[in-house]
């Protein structure tokens, strides 16, 4: 099986997705929920049990913090293993429909937290939207139709191209970030 783009390349589109998003929605997204803009990022490869997330949360050396991640690490990974085994890898969670019930219950419950509902949604469809830029493409339709590709031939997994992508996300990441919080545009002397 292919890999497919690296998870700091997803992450580094999740933090782009929040910040371009809230520009153009005329939010004010407070930092905290730029953390959970990288998670929801790295969630639709939960389907892949090798991923930053399908394979649970890493242990830490922290006694207390990996006590504190069991739950969730476990969650993940049963999440993971029914994923792979019923649908497989790139399929529910890489379309329009996987996108539609990951944001649903966002929109329900997370109501009354709009800049955190944003972060979520806005870090997964960057995932979609990163992996169709990709030589494998996304199955948008699924479960009917082909897998979707932004560009023709796509971007190959782990080559210099995804280092420059990711590259110019991080740069669009920044200005957009930049033009969210002229105090710190005052910080580093740009007005
Ligand atoms: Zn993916």
């Amino acid at each position: 099986m292919l890999p497919g783009l690296n998870g700091t390349t997803h992450a580094v589109f999740g933090v782009a997705a929040l910040a371009g998003a809230a520009l153009v929605a005329g939010a004010d997204p407070p930092a905290y929920v730029y953390p959970a803009a990288v998670a929801a990022a790295w969630l639709p490869d939960v389907d892949n049990p090798r991923s930053t997330l399908g394979n649970g949360l890493s242990r830490s050396k922290n006694p207390i913090l990996n006590v504190l991640s069991r739950p969730v690490s476990w969650v993940l990974r049963t999440t993971s293993f029914v994923l792979v085994r019923t649908v497989g890898h790139r399929t529910l969670t890489h379309s329009i429909l996987g996108s539609l019930l990951f944001a649903l219950p966002v929109y329900l419950f997370l109501a009354d937290y709009p800049n955190l509902s944003l972060a979520l949604v806005a870090g997964y469809a960057s995932h979609v939207f990163a992996d169709a830029l990709n030589t494998r493409g996304v199955p948008l339709l699924w479960p009917v139709g082909r897998p979707f590709r932004l560009l023709p031939g796509g971007i190959k997994s782990g080559g210099a191209v995804e280092v420059a992508v990711a590259l110019g996300a991080l740069m669009a990441a920044l200005y957009a970030i930049l033009q969210l919080n002229p105090s710190l545009r005052a910080l580093l002397g740009l007005v």
